[in-house]
């Protein structure tokens, strides 16, 4: 019999990496093997980012990594440590522009028996498709008194006739580039998975509004995506993309209004498309509404490449590392995409079984237990024993 060998890098993490990642490998490997038997097998290999890149090699991110990953296409990675204001960059934002993974999609969906401040979180089931190459996040800015930020303030003054500048002796400058092909690339991915998935609406969400040409730009384009690649149509006032049973609706949302939306009206929405830094904050604040970071999953692709660095949403958390307390669903999560990603629907929907069952058998993290209104029958485990009932559920 042959045997199917999918290559798999993973990349640790920092701080509770360390104790998510096997998790996550014994997980996947499970759902793999109850799926498919011997037919299919992940290859798991380890690839260096972060501290303990930098201890073994000297550089936190390697470049034999980054050949690596663009290689085999495929990695999923724990999170990484960023020094705040220290000049050094992101190595997540950094990973994500070297290998031009323009979409950061983040599937939001509610778990029963998941704590949420929400009445009905069950409303709560969205796809976020968040523009991860350009916007503010480029990095190109200077700090306050230095020398470029007083070239770029006299050049925007005297060649641009700006007189916006408020405080020019003492502002900080940063530049935000949005363009057409960013824009489009990253809307294309939400309509191409909203027709795939059988999803009902996309929403631009933009601060149009107020950055005109920018966020105004991403909207229009998105539009015009919309009617000149898919054929869109008006009807009632509304857009249409034709689809196979019901067309899709594509609408747009000023990213306050959004925000206030997806709180007191979250069953009208379902893919959103938005730029880089919405995206961050919608992402977060969604998250919160069905268990927070803690199990939300996420995953970095070129959808032209077809690589994807699969990846734990939250931060190294540094407060709770090394206790076994950690919740490893976030990255499980994500690995759960990475299975559905590779085609192997089957082991995902074994991992989201899993997930759903032991939620509620109300058997779950510290950070979900210490939110539980009702803790009657409830268990608390530690992060690995966790692991292995999410393994026995299966
Ligand atoms: P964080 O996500 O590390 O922690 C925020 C809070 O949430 C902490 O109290 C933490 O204990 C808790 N928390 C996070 N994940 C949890 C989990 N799985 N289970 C239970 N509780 C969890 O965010 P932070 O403190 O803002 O950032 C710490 C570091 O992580 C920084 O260096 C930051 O740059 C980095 N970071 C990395 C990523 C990434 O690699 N994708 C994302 C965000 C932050």
């Amino acid at each position: 019999m042959s045997v199917r060998e999918i290559p798999v890098l993973y990349i640790e993490g920092d701080g509770v990496g360390p104790e998510i990642t096997p998790v996550m490998i014994d997980v996947l490997e499970h759902a793999v093997s109850k799926a498919y038997g011997d037919s299919v097998r992940l290859v798991f290999e380890e690839v260096l980012a972060g501290t303990k890149a930098e201890k073994l090699t000297g550089d936190s991110l390697p470049e034999e990594t980054l050949e690596r990953i663009s290689q085999v296409g495929l990695a999923i990675k724990g999170p990484l440590m960023t020094p705040v204001g220290k000049g050094k960059r992101s190595l997540n934002v950094a990973l994500r522009q070297l290998l031009d993974l323009y979409v950061c999609q983040r599937p939001v969906r509610y778990f029963e028996g998941t704590p949420s401040p929400l009445r009905h979180p069950e409303k709560v089931d969205m796809v976020v498709f968040r523009e991860n190459t350009e916007d503010i996040y480029a990095g190109i800015e200077w700090s306050a008194g230095s020398a470029e930020a007083a070239r770029v303030i006299s050049f925007l003054s005297s060649e641009m006739n700006v007189r916006k500048i408020r405080f020019p002796q003492t502002s900080a400058i940063g530049i935000k580039p949005v363009s057409e092909e960013g824009s489009k690339r990253l809307i294309r991915a939400a309509i191409d998975f909203a027709i795939d998935d059988g999803r009902k609406t996309v929403t631009l969400v933009h601060k149009g509004n107020i950055m005109k040409f920018t966020e105004g730009g991403f909207l229009k384009w998105g539009y015009e995506l919309a009617k000149d690649e898919y054929g869109a149509y008006e009807k009632d006032g509304s857009l249409f993309i034709p689809a196979d049973g019901t067309d899709i609706l594509i609408n747009d949302c000023i990213c306050d209004a959004f925000l206030q939306n997806i709180l007191l009206k979250p069953e009208k929405y379902s893919v959103i498309a938005t730029l880089n830094l919405n995206g961050d904050y919608v992402s977060d604040a969604l998250a919160a509404e069905v268990g927070g970071i803690g199990i939300a999953p996420g995953a970095n692709i070129n959808y032209k490449t077809g690589t994807a660095v699969f990846e734990a949403t939250h931060g190294v958390a540094p407060d709770i590392a090394g206790q076994d307390i950690v919740n490893p669903l976030s990255l499980v999560l994500s690995g759960e995409m990475m299975l559905r990603y590779k085609g192997l629907r089957e082991a995902a929907d074994y991992v989201l079984k899993a997930v759903e069952k032991t939620i509620a058998a109300k058997t779950v993290t510290r950070d979900f237990y210490n939110l539980l209104d009702d803790r009657t029958g409830a268990r608390c485990l530690g992060t690995k024993a966790f692991g292995q009932e999410l393994v026995k559920n299966m």
